[in-house]
């Protein structure tokens, strides 16, 4: 058998050998077989990385580029991206074991996000402000940071690397990416279409590597404007602190414990649809999972019934194959942290209705069955920490003001899905949950176009949207005094 193949670092526009020489394997989750290996990141790689964007940020080239002409680029990465679509998603499915069929469908909305950035370019400008003298000309300018640093999960990483880097290049940054240690391929990839699409060399860099070795340093790193982080909620609090600490911003995209409410008004056979979809979509490895489901006392049986049936016909396998509809999780731990929660779960008194065991599905990896769990509460530990996999806790609940204190008692607050045909239910209920994102009758719908922000535990900052820009531009105040004449006196301040 042939050795995988090695893929190294990308810096000031080459692939750069590391820094210790040493590699580490990739593996498909659904075969446990190795893809490839990937370069071993550490405190100097970073270095060289941040360097090459310090300098790239400053090189005329970028620095000087029109806003028009930043926006063409991005325009033609969008473009080489569509070109490199299916090359993107099968390599995306092979890595991180998320549906082929899935990964299509992210990879075909990518280049939305560089098109909607790239018209956001020539956009960006400051205002003039009226002030109580007017001889005296304030205006504003939003200006680029310098090096943004990004940090990004294994569980849609090009999506998750473009929410960060389409408005940090679009703002006039520079970026380092550093991408998790299970999904390295197809970040490394886009580094290439960047310099294809006729960026600078170092206007974006990729470190690969862990995160004690190549994220830390990178969050540390002096040369740093800012970091933009999306990942499980004990790292980005870790993250937050070091940002703290030399004032720094940070965008944190963090964990969620999402409930979807089903009320017993609603199209019940589209509300199970929705559930099944919140939480057995991704084999549950999204931060948004609906993984807490609340649903009125009058349909809990039926709901219940719908749900079950559904999961315990989810036809599992290889992720690649057409029929397919949940893979593997996308590492040994991360099943063996499933698995353990829900034995946690029936310590605590959960009862399984459907699903609750590890297989291999007879391809020798990491897959753990949709499992569907009753009699729970919401103290138990199953229902208030982030699982990150299949596994479903449905509760019932009798009224609005009930259901709202119940999905509303996490430390959490990513999103929330709402069932129901009540429109002004449907109304109260968006205004009345703590949570980021609000859905109605759908559920995971995203958009370049609509800001997304965690709030509680769930992150800080807002992605997506024209609001994003704010998190990579500062605001400066600029007075011009067009009087002449003379300083009367020089102890009053003017305005
Ligand atoms: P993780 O926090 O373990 O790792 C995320 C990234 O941080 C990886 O690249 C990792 O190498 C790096 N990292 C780890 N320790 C670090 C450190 N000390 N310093 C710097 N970098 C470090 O998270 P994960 O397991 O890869 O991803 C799953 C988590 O991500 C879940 O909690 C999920 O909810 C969250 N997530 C959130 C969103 C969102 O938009 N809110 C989206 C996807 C995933």
């Amino acid at each position: 058998m042939s050795e995988p193949r090695k893929l190294q670092h990308f810096i000031g526009g080459k692939p750069v050998e590391p820094n210790s020489g040493e590699y580490f394997p990739s593996t498909n989750p659904a075969t446990r077989e190795v893809l490839y290996l990937a370069a071993r990141g550490d405190a100097v790689d970073i270095d060289a990385a941040v360097q090459s964007a310090a300098e790239t940020f400053l090189d005329p080239r970028w620095r000087d580029l029109s806003q028009t002409k930043r926006g063409h680029l991005l325009r033609r990465l969008a473009d080489l991206i569509g070109e490199n679509a299916e090359e993107l998603a099968r390599s995306e499915s092979l890595d991180n074991g998320k549906l082929l069929r899935e990964m299509r469908g992210q990879m075909a909305t990518l280049p939305e996000y560089y098109y909607y950035y790239a018209g956001l370019a020539d956009k960006i400008h400051g205002a003039v402000v009226p002030t109580s003298d007017r001889q005296v000309l304030n205006y504003t300018m939003r200006e680029p940071l310098g090096v943004v640093g990004a940090i990004t999960p294994w569980n849609s990483p090009l999506t998750l690397t473009t929410s960060k880097l389409a408005p940090a290049l679009c703002a006039g940054n520079t970026v380092v990416i550093k991408p998790s240690e299970y999904t390295s391929a197809t970040v490394l990839k886009l580094a290439e279409l960047v310099i294809e699409a006729g960026f600078p060399p170092g206007a974006v860099n990729v470190v690969t590597g862990f995160g004690a070795e190549a994220g830390q340093p990178l969050v540390d790193h002096p040369g740093l404007a800012k970091i933009s982080f999306t990942g499980s909620t004990a790292t980005g609090s870790r993250i937050a602190a070091s940002a703290a600490g030399r004032f720094i911003g940070s965008t944190l995209e963090l964990g969620g414990k999402s409930p979807n409410i089903v009320f017993d008004d609603a199209n019940v056979a589209n509300a199970a649809m929705g559930v099944v979809a919140g939480i057995f979509a991704a084999a549950g490895q999204t931060c948004i999972a609906g993984s807490r489901v609340f649903a009125q006392r009058a349909i809990y049986d039926e709901l219940l019934q719908l749900v079950a049936d559904r999961a315990s016909s989810i036809r599992m396998g290889n992720p690649l194959d057409e029929d397919t509809e949940i893979g593997p999780l996308a590492f040994e731990d991360q099943r063996d942290k499933v698995a353990s929660y829900v034995d946690l779960g029936r310590d605590e008194g959960a009862r399984v209705l459907t699903g609750g065991r590890a297989t291999d599905a007879g391809l020798g990896g990491f897959f753990y069955e949709p499992t569907v769990l009753v009699d729970v509460n919401n103290q138990m530990r199953v229902v208030r920490e982030e699982i990150f996999g299949p596994v479903a806790a449905i509760m019932p609940f009798d009224t609005e003001d009930e259901v709202v204190q119940l999905a509303n008692d996490t430390e959490y607050g990513l999103a929330a899905g709402v069932w129901t045909t009540n429109l002004a239910r449907a109304h109260r209920m968006a205004s009345r949950l703590d949570a980021g994102t609000i859905w109605v009758n759908t559920y995971r719908a995203m958009s370049p176009m609509s800001p997304r922000q965690g709030f509680k535990s769930s992150g800080v900052g807002v992605e997506h949207g024209t609001e994003t820009m704010k998190e990579y531009t500062r605001l400066k105040s600029v007075w011009i005094n067009t009087n002449e004449g003379p300083v009367p006196d020089p102890f009053v301040m003017r305005s």
